[in-house]
């Protein structure tokens, strides 16, 4: 008798602009790991940023992602219309005696704390944590993190370790505008919806501590992660939203979805053969140790 649980994945795609190939293989990734076990998909769009973000590109995404024959089973509410959610879950981090208000600036982050080993960011050095005469302006709230090794064993890039306290610092959940902050937002949106894998791009992988502390602390058990290597383009350029000519927008015009998958697919070593292929078809003899960490060049 089969004993594992039915798989839950998600896409979280941010509606800021067209797919990418690296969002589009994010995304197949994602699709085929979860569909090749019969799993549930959920999509839900993270719009957070309501400045960069809007419905209408949420429209082209899942027409985007129709066409590529990635379906979903369920779309769950987007994130600008949660915050009343994420309040109860900040009110938790406050009951527990976690948050504490933080008034420094931009400029103070960057001058005084200590670069990130990872992402080129800063470990926060607890600056506010006992402040004694706070300024009168509205505070962002950072949570405390603990003295800890979080360690993720990631279906794609093996084992990472990172002490939250030492390469990461206190880190910020709410902004001083009110907003919500990602790492926040995605660990309660993953939790409820009972998500059980998460695969994304590896430029996401130093997230996944902070994301695996909240789920502890709001007792959410923790997802199976997989982070997708970056496809860089052929001179070693990391693709960005930027890059027009790779997103779908352009290729829709002049490529069958079958082509861009095949292409994808042997870029990644998923096909032993630039051959055009569904993501249905791929999904009959997806396994992930036919992924390598390691950077895709297109
Ligand atoms: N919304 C993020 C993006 O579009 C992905 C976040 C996640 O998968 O956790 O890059």
């Amino acid at each position: 008798m089969d004993t594992q649980p039915t798989p839950i994945g998600r896409f979280a795609p941010t509606p800021s602009g067209r797919m990418h190939l690296g969002n589009v293989f994010a995304a197949l990734i994602g699709w085929l790991s979860v569909k090749s076990r019969g799993g549930f998909l959920v999509l839900r769009m993270e719009d957070l940023d309501t400045q960069r973000t809007s419905a209408a590109f949420a429209d082209i995404l899942r027409d985007d992602l129709r066409w590529l024959g990635l379906s979903w089973d369920e779309e769950t509410a987007p994130q600008s219309q949660r915050s009343a959610v994420y309040d109860r879950y900040f009110e938790k981090l406050r009951d527990l005696g976690l948050l504490y208000p933080c008034y420094c600036t931009r400029s103070q982050l960057h001058n005084v704390n200590a670069p990130h080993l990872s992402d080129g960011t800063y470990v926060y050095a607890g600056t506010c944590r006992n402040l004694q005469n706070p300024p009168n302006r509205l505070p962002a709230w950072r949570v405390m993190v603990p003295d800890k090794n979080y360690t993720v064993n990631d279906l794609c890039q093996g084992t990472f370790i990172q002490n939250l306290s030492t390469d990461c610092g206190d880190f910020v959940v709410r902004r001083a505008d009110g907003c919500y902050v990602y790492q926040l937002a995605v660990t309660v949106d993953d939790g409820e919806a009972g998500v059980t894998e998460v695969v994304r791009g590896m430029d996401l992988l130093g997230s996944a501590p902070r994301q695996m502390y909240l789920q502890e602390l709001f007792g959410f058990p923790h997802p199976q992660y997989g982070h997708v290597p970056m496809l860089l383009a052929p001179d070693g350029r990391r693709l960005s939203k930027r890059d027009r000519d790779l997103d779908l927008g352009e290729l829709r015009k002049w490529m069958k979805p079958e082509e861009l998958i095949g292409k994808l697919a042997f870029a990644a070593g998923l096909l032993e053969q630039n051959t055009p292929i569904s993501a249905k078809e791929l999904a009959t003899e997806f396994t992930w140790d036919k992924l390598s960490g390691e950077a895709i060049y297109l």
